[in-house]
């Protein structure tokens, strides 16, 4: 960040009083820009034990298999965006819910929301982001091509899980190591 969005002023990175970290604060106007993660909203839509995947048609991760999900936009929930995403991402419409995964990568100050969804008689084809998208059984999965660790863990998440045939929710941390 360089300007300030609320005067244009420049902005320097500081702490600023009362607040132990750094801030962009503007050095006219004196206004403090937080920034915070961001979430990311998809779904594990499925159809007994076949899962839908879509291949992406965009960066980053061209060509490589993911679920669909994207940034929630604001005045969303989450179960919306989900839905949302699918929609734009697999042309399905369905209804997300109950949350499954929910990954935290401080390192990119992200958090991924992946919610359960039924296929049921819904139909799916790829939107503008996806090259083709499918229903894959465990072993078609395309496991050494899938686009980010999220959607892998996931995955392997609901086929352990469905041998007991429960879902509770999974969440976990994912660091990795500034350089
Ligand atoms: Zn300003």
């Amino acid at each position: 960040m360089k300007f300030c969005n609320q005067c244009g002023g420049a902005v320097s990175l500081r702490v600023p009083p009362d607040d132990n970290r750094e801030r962009y604060v503007c050095e006219r106007c004196e206004h403090i820009h937080y920034l915070n993660p961001r979430i990311v909203a998809g779904c594990l839509v499925t159809r007994e034990d076949r899962v839908l995947l879509c291949r992406r048609a965009i960066e980053p991760r061209r060509g490589y298999w993911t679920l669909p999900a994207g940034f929630l936009e604001n005045g969303e929930t989450p179960e919306e965006g989900a839905a949302r995403e699918t929609w734009e991402e697999a042309q399905c419409q369905i209804d997300a819910g109950p949350l499954y995964t929910l990954f935290s990568l401080p390192h990119i100050s992200q958090v991924y929301m992946f919610f359960r969804a039924e296929l049921g008689d819904a139909t799916f084809g790829p939107g503008m982001e996806t090259l083709e998208c499918g229903l894959f059984t465990q072993a078609d999965i395309p496991w050494e091509e899938l686009a980010f660790p999220v959607v892998g863990k996931t995955l392997t998440h609901f086929y352990n899980d469905r041998v007991q045939g429960e879902f509770p929710v999974r969440t976990e941390a994912i660091r990795f190591k500034r350089r």
